[in-house]
């Protein structure tokens, strides 16, 4: 069989998607090009980015700073070894040590992977400090990724049966509910982990004296505070980390989505006093991976150097009080967010019909359940892009069944 490039090379052939293994019912589009706030089809046609990538592409799609820094990575080193140190590895270490209350790094290619760094690290100060206390504590309508052990961490009941057994160990307590989770520390208890804002879950915020009250019995029970700030770490919130509008500093974060602006990437911070892991404890073959390290350190820059945090604070403003002048017409509630992870409510379960005619339109949105829409746009947003989206948003929602009622 001969594999020679010809002139058909951009040509797919018809059914090539029967050979991607079934895991989503994804539109009959197909993504060829991106360029700040848009992707361009096969066929031609344009789409507003309200999804950002899923809360991914933070300086927008294909920036020239992740361009240039690929180009010049990939032509010094593309791989060295995970053994091995790499100048770009020890560059960007320093740069998320310098920009966090933290001091020390550990880098992976998902945020899964970051979160199971995380629940490692605490299992083994656990096994270390508490003896050999293992449960982690997490949120009912949480979402820390899809491996086992983060799934398992997940608290979202449709995955309650699925591939069981799960990993044992984790207890789960309503958001912003103290008593619920002073019930659920025992001396098995090792880390309280949560998102600040809960991304997949809808964009639900946890209430600062929670997290201050939280805090302060970590400290008192020796157990370690975890926050997952994979969706909202590097600006989305409008400040650089979700923790910094708390005036409360985690023990372990972890970071993805946006750190890589599109590259996987994703990185697990903690203090030099939980630098536990012993030689053969953790790692895996792309951690630290010079081409990975040298975008995250640009993308980091960027937002830095742009101030693209201030930005998301007030483009994020900017864009809540446009839904909430349009709240009445559209019959919208309970508007939420922080900086550029927004949500809001519909008067009927229509979430998934409603981004699908958006998406007909040109415009992605996200429906993460059926009375909910989520906005994460790039980082990048402009105030014309946001009355782009709520005019698209408005023409799509005149369509909808209900939009007569
Ligand atoms: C997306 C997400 C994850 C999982 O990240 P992956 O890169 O998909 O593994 C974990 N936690 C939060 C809060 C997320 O938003």
């Amino acid at each position: 069989m001969s594999y020679t490039v010809n002139a058909k090379e951009q040509e797919i052939s018809a059914g090539a998607e029967d050979s991607v293994l079934f895991t989503a019912n994804r539109p009959n589009i197909v993504m060829e090009r991106g360029e700040g706030m848009y992707l361009w089809d096969t066929a031609g046609k344009t789409y507003l980015d309200f999804s950002g990538g899923w809360a991914v592409t933070s300086l927008g799609h294909s920036p020239s700073v992740v361009q240039d820094a690929l180009k010049q990575q990939s032509a010094a080193l593309i791989h060295s070894s995970p053994s091995f140190y790499n100048k770009p590895m020890l560059q960007f270490a320093k740069l998320l040590t310098d920009i966090t209350c933290f001091d020390k790094v550990f880098f992976g290619s998902s945020g899964a992977e970051a979160n199971e760094a995380a629940i490692k690290l605490a299992r083994k100060y656990g096994a270390a400090k508490l003896n050999g206390a293992y449960e982690i504590i997490t949120l009912t309508n949480s979402f820390h990724g899809r491996t086992l052990a983060t799934m398992s961490a997940t608290g979202k009941s449709q995955w309650d049966g699925l591939y069981a057994p799960k990993v044992p160990g984790f207890r789960h307590v309503p958001i912003n509910d103290l008593d619920a989770c002073f019930a659920a520390i025992n001396d098995n208890t090792c880390a309280i982990m949560l998102e600040l804002v809960q991304g997949e879950g809808g964009v639900h915020i946890v209430d600062q004296s929670y997290l201050q009250t939280l805090r302060k019995a970590c400290d008192v029970y020796g157990i370690l505070l975890i926050a997952d700030e994979i969706q909202t770490g590097i600006g989305r919130t409008g400040r650089m980390f979700a923790y910094e509008h708390y005036g409360v500093e985690p023990d372990i974060m972890t970071l993805g989505k946006g750190i890589g602006g599109g590259f996987p990437l994703s990185a697990m911070l903690t203090k030099k006093q939980f630098d536990l892991f012993e030689p053969g404890d953790q790692g895996g073959t792309y951690c630290g991976q010079p081409l990975a390290m040298a975008v995250g350190r640009a993308v980091v820059q960027e937002v830095i150097n742009r101030r693209l945090d201030h930005h998301a604070s007030v483009q994020g403003n900017y864009l809540a009080g446009q839904l909430h002048r349009l709240s009445g017409s559209l019959g919208l509630s309970n508007i939420r967010g922080m900086g550029l992870l927004a949500a809001f409510d519909l008067h009927a379960p229509v979430g998934a019909e409603l981004a699908a005619r958006c998406l007909h339109k040109g415009l992605i949105i996200n429906s993460p359940s059926p009375y909910v829409i989520r906005l994460m746009p790039a980082l990048t947003v402009t105030s014309a892009d946001i009355d782009n989206m709520l005019n698209i948003l408005k023409e799509a929602y005149k369509e909808l069944s209900i939009a007569a009622s």
